[in-house]
């Protein structure tokens, strides 16, 4: 039987990153709409069911403690969103823990920052915590730490968690951002005022008449409106990441978008994730120190796609922390790559050499075996190297 997935792209994502916003969780009302969030649950709960990778990035945390606490729309400025929005949060993990509870999947709750996850040992302990959870089977559930966000939650400009749905995609190399809201995408005018308004299915580049489409547009209550989104699509976008921003009530939509089937706008990546994270890497950010490898470990990296670990290191030169971008050098002096290190210069001085089983002895603690994982690992010019050797 043909369906609609012929004329799909037949693309199947399996890291998604799924952005829901206030104004689709409360269905337009004043309350977490349970019947909403349960109907989105079951389509991730299938998709989960299938294999794929998730992360949802959730509003409505500010809804559940308005109305909990009967606070009507008269409530103003930051400290009472905060108030509103501690009082919720708790209250949205609970619903969506009974919901995800139902198809036996267990969730986690990470509140994040943009400035934490701004700063390398943030955004390392981040990423490590989401992609370790989702290697678990567990739907790690973000929303922005309202209570320690004051200039991020500003009044009458929510939306901010869309630009942090597309730090999260970028945070784990997602495949996919779904930004589901109230509004089935961008449009060529407002479809709450213009009938003849069109829906755009796919926009490959964001210009200035994307952006004026934009700030023509709004999308209800709750959240930022087209201009936040479009700014979050143009982070994710090049971070390696598609997005769509479709309307989350739609039937289905979860499960058709990861299919690949067109709904909503989609705007496919502008770099892939390697370049992105290359180009982060090593944009003139290796020069906080300098690890030394041997023969063994160089090959290692370069042919075999793999983490460098202690046993390989000869020497760490310069002062560094855990989440600094180090370079990695053979040894006979030619560098060979970059890298995210989970471990501080001083750290890797004692367990250099050292097999990956005793860093615990060496140092009391440790980050795992990894000094850099594979995923934050970028080669320098792989096969010109190997090429002239
Ligand atoms: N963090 C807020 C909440 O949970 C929402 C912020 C937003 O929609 O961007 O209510």
């Amino acid at each position: 039987m043909k369906t609609k997935k012929t004329e799909s792209s037949n693309r199947v994502y399996r890291r998604i990153v799924v952005k829901l916003g206030t104004g689709l969780l409360t269905g337009g009302g004043n309350r977490l709409d349970q019947s909403v969030m349960s109907n989105l649950a079951a389509q991730i709960a299938e998709l989960h069911g299938k294999g794929a990778q998730l992360v949802i990035v959730s509003s409505g945390a500010v809804a559940a403690g308005r109305h909990k606490l009967g606070i009507e729309g008269a409530a103003k400025g930051i400290p009472i969103k905060q108030v509103l929005s501690s009082v919720g949060q708790g209250r949205l993990m609970n619903t969506y823990e009974k919901l995800f509870d139902e198809h036996h999947i267990t969730v986690a709750q990470a509140l994040l920052t943009k400035s934490n996850i701004a700063e390398r040992a943030g955004y390392l302990n981040a990423r490590n915590t989401l992609i370790a959870l989702m290697e678990l089977g567990v739907i790690c559930i973000v929303n922005e730490n309202d209570v320690v966000s004051a200039d991020e939650i500003k009044e009458n400009k929510f939306g901010e968690n869309d630009i942090l749905s597309a730090m999260v995609a970028n945070l784990i190399d997602a495949d996919l951002l779904m930004i589901l809201g109230d509004t089935g995408g961008l449009y060529t005018a407002d479809p709450k005022l213009d009938p003849d308004a069109k829906l755009v299915p796919l926009v490959k580049k964001i210009d200035t008449s994307v952006k004026s489409l934009a700030s023509d547009s709004t999308s209800g209550v709750g959240t930022g409106g087209m201009v936040t989104k479009i700014e979050a699509v143009k982070l994710a976008t090049a971070s390696g990441v598609h997005v769509v921003i479709a309307a989350g009530k739609e039937p289905g939509i979860i499960l058709k978008l990861a299919a690949g089937d067109k709904d909503g706008t989609h705007f496919p990546p502008t770099k892939s994730h390697l370049e992105s994270r290359r180009r982060w890497m090593i944009s003139g950010l290796c020069t906080k120190g300098k690890i030394v490898v041997d023969s063994g470990a160089a090959t290692a990296l370069k042919k075999q796609n793999r983490s460098l670990l202690a046993a390989g290191i000869k020497s760490v030169e310069g002062k560094f922390g855990r989440g600094d971008v180090v370079a990695i050098y053979d040894d006979q002096g030619t560098q060979i790559a970059c890298g995210i290190t989970n471990y501080c210069a001083a750290d890797i001085d004692i367990i250099k050499g050292a097999q990956s089983d005793q860093i615990t002895s060496l140092l009391n603690f440790d980050y795992g075996p990894e000094v850099v994982h594979k995923n934050n690992l970028a080669l320098l010019e792989r096969e010109k190297s190997s090429a002239n050797r």
